[in-house]
């Protein structure tokens, strides 16, 4: 299994980083891609890929993009020009669009289109964070036309949502919502949808399960991820792993 996005980055990983990983091996978990949010958090997110052999992305999350924005997005492109042939480094991101979020729109527009052209310049794929916000990332997917789409992260929307942005070449990041019977529209959206345009992902240390004690959301989770996209697709969970882990070996060549 492979989680393709989790921030085991994160200070709520410092105590037991270790012990985490170690759980993963145990279960089968034997990578995970590492996103990246902002320059404040770069340093230690490439500490971390490496001491952990985790493939990662780089990129400035719609959240953090008011820090400074002309001078962070040129140290992303310094810092993605001196990555540029570290074979762990496969993707631009997580950048987007966020609705929900305070931070101010037009710069949320400006460090994203900055981000997809740097996409389409090193010929990599993007992982994408939309919140409320698809028809303007439609509009910009359909003119940046990256040969090697990328991802929509986290994907909670219809399967009309997902097949146009499946058109475009991109894949849909289902995640722990899944485990929601709530969450009505994205159940009847993955019993729907080619099982060639999905990846797993946990978003750790978000995302943490209803019914859960825990205070985070582990990697450890993805088999139940597994098991009810197995459910609604009425196909083995044997099947489900095989397929997800091709389409995201596929997507980021690693
Ligand atoms: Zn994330």
């Amino acid at each position: 299994m492979i989680d393709s996005h989790a921030h085991l980055d994160f200070p709520e990983f410092d105590v037991d980083r270790d012990a985490v990983f170690e759980s993963m091996k145990n279960i089968g978990i034997e990578k995970v891609i590492i996103p990246g949010v902002s320059h404040s958090h770069w340093d230690k997110q490439l500490q971390v890929a490496s001491q952990y052999c985790c493939p990662y992305a780089l990129g400035i999350h719609p959240w953090f993009c008011d820090e400074g924005c002309s001078l962070t997005l040129s140290k992303l492109d310094k810092l993605v020009g001196d990555k540029h042939h570290d074979s762990d480094f496969i993707a631009i991101g997580e950048c987007g669009l966020d609705k929900h979020h305070h931070s101010d729109w037009h710069t949320q527009v400006h460090v994203l289109k900055h981000q997809l052209m740097l996409a389409k310049t090193l010929n990599l794929p993007v992982i994408l964070h939309v919140v409320k916000a698809h028809n303007e990332m439609i509009i910009l997917l359909k003119h940046y036309k990256l040969a090697r789409g990328g991802v929509i992260h986290g994907f909670s929307g219809s399967v009309e949502l997902a097949n146009e942005y499946i058109k475009l070449g991109y894949k849909l990041g289902i995640g722990g919502l899944i485990l929601n019977h709530e969450a009505r529209k994205l159940r009847a959206c993955v019993t729907h949808i080619g099982l060639e345009s999905i990846l797993i992902e946990t978003d750790s240390p978000a995302m943490v399960p209803n019914n859960s004690l825990e205070k985070r959301n582990t990697p450890l989770v993805l088999p139940a991820i597994i098991d009810e996209i197995a459910k609604l697709q009425k196909k083995s969970s044997v099947l489900i792993s095989e397929q997800v882990r091709l389409n995201v070996i596929q997507m980021f060549d690693f």
